[in-house]
């Protein structure tokens, strides 16, 4: 068998395509296979799919392939230009690349494997090639397999925002809490993105008034959202949301207390912690500090009743608890206790939804967190829209349909 043959059936070109000659340098590292296509071959429109139009003329055109081992390989060819009697002059599509690519699709599916796992960067190291030119790789995979979600069974979302800079640019996430996936990101962090995550559940295949379920924070912003575009939802806010507004008034109680106790510095963490996660000896000082009547450990007392609430076997219990805990809340002469009694008054309808959806972000927690692994791996995305591409493949289950 000649190489030009192997080189051939290993491409899988088929007629008029066939493999004319192939130049390997050793000195160089690198494989040219120059494909050509037989005298007299007619080609499809790539517009409207006429077949067996005339050739015009030729373009030559290079791709980067698969290594040979470990020599760089690359195709080249003279791609015809065709006269279609409709269409006119039209470059045609190769059957190893997708339009305006210099990569083959082979290329292409081997840096998309790679990127799920690895930083851009690194990939871009390992193949030799610049992170910009995989980047826009990227980005039309992942574009392409979001244009074609379908969210016909998505009925239960949790939303949250994720910072997607230097702390002051956010992109929000929105995720199938059933099919435990991301299913939009959006940028920004303001009701808006809730209006924009509507219309992307209106054009993959649903409805948005078949959200059922939101899970959110009590932040003005989403429930605005949440109000104006996903009307037959119910809203439930989180309950690990809940519990940290509850946990930062606890603490500013501590700042504002220790000023006065010494003994309450560096004591920070032991009224932030579950009481679970703390050593002996830390426990041995929350409990030396609980008996020394501090305002602060009444602050903490009153945050223990308040995640007991979520330990209620039913709604009614819940509401019960829930009010009784406002009442000691607000009397507790605790200005910042007092103002997150207040807040979670305001939003008790969505505190006591829980008991009937019983869903919260802690899946999302795990995809943000995710994120921002990538992030930091990623040192600098160069755009958000790059964010948002890796926060789809690494989260969004979506379907690449790379070449096999
Ligand atoms: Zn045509």
């Amino acid at each position: 068998m000649r190489d030009i043959d192997l080189f051939q059936l290993a491409l899988g070109l088929v007629p008029p395509w066939m493999v004319a000659d192939a130049h390997f340098d050793a000195d160089k590292k690198r494989l040219d296979i120059e494909i050509d296509f037989k005298v007299g071959g007619r080609f499809a429109c790539p517009e409207c799919g006429k077949a067996d139009c005339p050739v015009h003329d030729t373009v030559k055109k290079t791709w980067r392939h698969l290594n040979f081992f470990q020599h760089q390989a690359f195709l080249h060819a003279r791609v015809a230009r065709i006269d279609c009697r409709d269409c006119g002059v039209r470059l045609v599509n190769v059957p190893w690349a997708r339009p305006g690519s210099g990569f083959t699709l082979l290329f292409e599916a081997f840096v998309m494997t790679l990127v799920k796992d690895m930083p851009v960067a690194a990939v871009a190291r390992l193949v030799g090639e610049h992170d910009t030119r995989l980047w826009r790789v990227i980005q039309h995979y992942v574009e392409t397999a979001v244009a074609r979600m379908d969210l016909s069974d998505l009925r239960r979302v949790a939303i949250d925002e994720t910072s997607a800079k230097r702390g002051q640019d956010y992109i929000t996430l929105f995720v199938d809490i059933d099919a435990r996936k991301v299913v939009f990101v959006a940028e920004g962090n303001d009701a808006d993105t809730v209006a924009r995550f509507a219309d992307h559940v209106d054009d993959h295949n649903s409805d948005a008034s078949r959200i059922k379920e939101v899970c959110i924070d009590m932040s003005g912003a989403y429930i605005k959202g949440v109000g104006y575009n996903l009307t037959e939802a119910e809203i439930t806010f989180d309950k690990f949301h809940a519990v940290k507004l509850v946990n930062d008034a606890v603490d500013q109680v501590r700042r504002a207390e220790s000023k006065r106790r010494p003994e309450l510095k560096y004591s920070r963490y032991l009224w932030l912690m579950n009481e679970r996660r703390l050593s002996i000896e830390q426990g041995l000082s929350l409990e030396a500090l609980c008996r020394m009547n501090l305002k602060t450990a009444r602050a903490y007392r009153i945050r223990l009743a308040f995640q007991e609430i979520y330990n209620c076997p039913s709604r009614d219990w819940g509401e019960l608890v829930l009010d009784r805990w406002y009442s000691w809340a607000i009397r507790s002469r605790l200005e910042p206790i007092k103002k997150v009694a207040r807040t979670v008054k305001r939003h008790r309808d969505g505190i006591l939804r829980w008991f009937d959806s019983k869903i919260a972000n802690g899946l999302i927690e795990a995809i943000n967190s995710l994120v921002q692994a990538a992030k930091a791996k990623a040192r600098g995305y160069r755009s958000l829209r790059n964010l948002i591409a890796i926060t789809y493949l690494i989260a969004g289950k979506i379907d690449l349909k790379l070449a096999t």
